[in-house]
């Protein structure tokens, strides 16, 4: 159930964005989602997610975290009101140790591994990840993954 999994990812990031001041919005059904993957990745690939968001913006931001579906799909947006990448370099923010702005990053300390692991992870389960962004404005990061599929 991919809503059981973002609420545990929340509770996990809870302290930074507390930290932070940065408020962060689940918008859902109440009706849980349920879709083929490895419950643990899963929440892998939402930690690194949610986590960026956390760290490439400012204090008193916001994260919003959507979740929709229809007969086939869930999709899932996080988006921040965060620092924003540059177009392009968009392409290249899934590249194993590629970080956008070295000098600024080199003191977040991390390693540039997140992204090419969420890729990497996404594929694996068949689903799809897109970035939307604006420098100065933010970013938002898109999922795309199968509802698993129940016999009548
Ligand atoms: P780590 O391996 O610890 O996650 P990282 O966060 O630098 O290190 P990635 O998560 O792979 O590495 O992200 C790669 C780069 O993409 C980041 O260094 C940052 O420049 C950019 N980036 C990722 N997410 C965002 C975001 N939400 N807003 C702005 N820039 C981002
Ligand atoms: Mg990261």
């Amino acid at each position: 159930n991919v809503i059981t999994i973002i609420n545990e990812v929340i509770t996990i990031v809870n302290r930074k964005a507390e930290e932070k001041n940065i408020s962060i919005l689940f918008e859902k059904d109440m009706e849980p989602i349920i879709i083929e993957a490895d419950p643990y990745r899963l929440k892998q690939i939402f930690i690194n997610i949610v986590s960026n968001a956390l760290a490439y913006t400012t204090n008193n931001g916001s994260v919003a975290i959507k979740v929709t579906n229809d007969s086939s799909k869930v999709y899932i947006d996080i988006e921040d009101t965060g620092i924003g990448i540059e177009q392009s370099e968009i392409p290249r923010i899934f590249e194993r140790f590629y970080r956008v702005d070295r000098a600024r990053s080199r003191n977040s300390g991390g390693t540039g591994l997140g992204l090419a692991i969420v890729k990497h992870l996404v594929e694996a389960h068949k689903g799809l990840v897109t970035v939307e962004s604006e420098v100065g404005k933010g970013s938002v990061f898109r999922f795309e993954f199968n509802k698993k599929f129940i016999e009548e």
